[in-house]
């Protein structure tokens, strides 16, 4: 095949020289430049001064992500392709002002909108409900023992306890029956009466992170975690419970 002169370009369809800036050529020319690049890997996000993926639990990706320093990411791949980001904060207990924010505005949305402003928002300390909805104080807590959990479970939790706030104020009604549905559904909240849908399912996990005397669980994995995490394991800790956790960890299979 002859080469193509500096000013041509092979069009691969018919495999004759045309001129680079002819039509074919620009659209060759352009194609070539406008290639999207390869989607990242689950559980890496596009560094967008690179255009390279990094792991979204590394530094950079925790950059990215907004993360503090504190917080460790859970990443659970899902089948869409979409990650699920659990972010948890082993040493506080209080929720990340981030979360607070987004969950703050929610609900002085929902609170004006549906409730007059009546309502107040708490953050509770139960540690077996995720919220809980008080009709004699009219307050409204989410409870930051489970701040780990996804952020929609949370706002789903909110719109949860609004719906109480509503079937008591207009229906006199403290259940999780027809008339809470009712309500429940009219604020895009999901009428299941199940509290427990705070808790991140860790049910599919396949393996964790946990101390190797207490057996508590620090973090879970929705797949084999990379070889090199089994490897440092011994030379990590827990942010905020260094004393308690270093050397004491280990990665066990469920
Ligand atoms: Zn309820």
């Amino acid at each position: 095949m002859k080469p193509c002169k500096p000013n041509q370009i092979r069009n691969p369809e018919t495999n004759r020289c045309v001129l680079k800036t002819g039509k074919i050529g620009r659209e060759l020319l352009g194609k070539k430049k406008s290639l999207s690049p390869k989607p990242c890997k689950s559980g890496q996000i596009r560094n967008p001064k690179t255009n390279r993926c990094v792991s979204k639990t590394g530094k950079i990706g925790r950059e990215l992500l907004g993360m503090s320093e504190e917080e460790v990411i859970i990443v659970v791949p899902k089948k869409d392709g979409e990650d699920e980001i659990i972010i948890v904060n082993p040493g506080k207990k209080s929720p990340s002002s981030k979360i607070k924010k987004i969950l703050t505005e929610e609900f002085d949305i929902l609170n004006n909108e549906w409730l007059d402003g009546e309502y107040k928002l708490i953050w509770g300390d139960r540690k077996c409900a995720l919220g809980v909805c008080k009709f004699g104080k009219k307050e409204i807590h989410i409870s930051k023992h489970f701040f780990g959990s996804p952020i929609e479970i949370m706002k789903d939790t909110l719109r949860h306890e609004i719906a109480h706030a509503l079937a008591w104020k207009y229906d006199k009604n403290m259940s999780h029956d027809t008339v809470w549905k009712k309500w429940a559904v009219k604020l895009g909240a999901n009428p299941k009466s199940c509290t427990k849908a705070g808790v991140p399912d860790t049910s599919k996990a396949s393996y964790a992170l946990r101390h190797k005397d207490t057996k508590e669980v620090y973090q879970y994995f929705y797949k084999k975690p990379a070889q090199r995490r089994f490897a440092t394991v011994k030379y990590t800790h827990i942010r905020g419970k260094k004393a308690h956790t270093f050397g004491k960890l280990e990665i066990v299979k469920l």
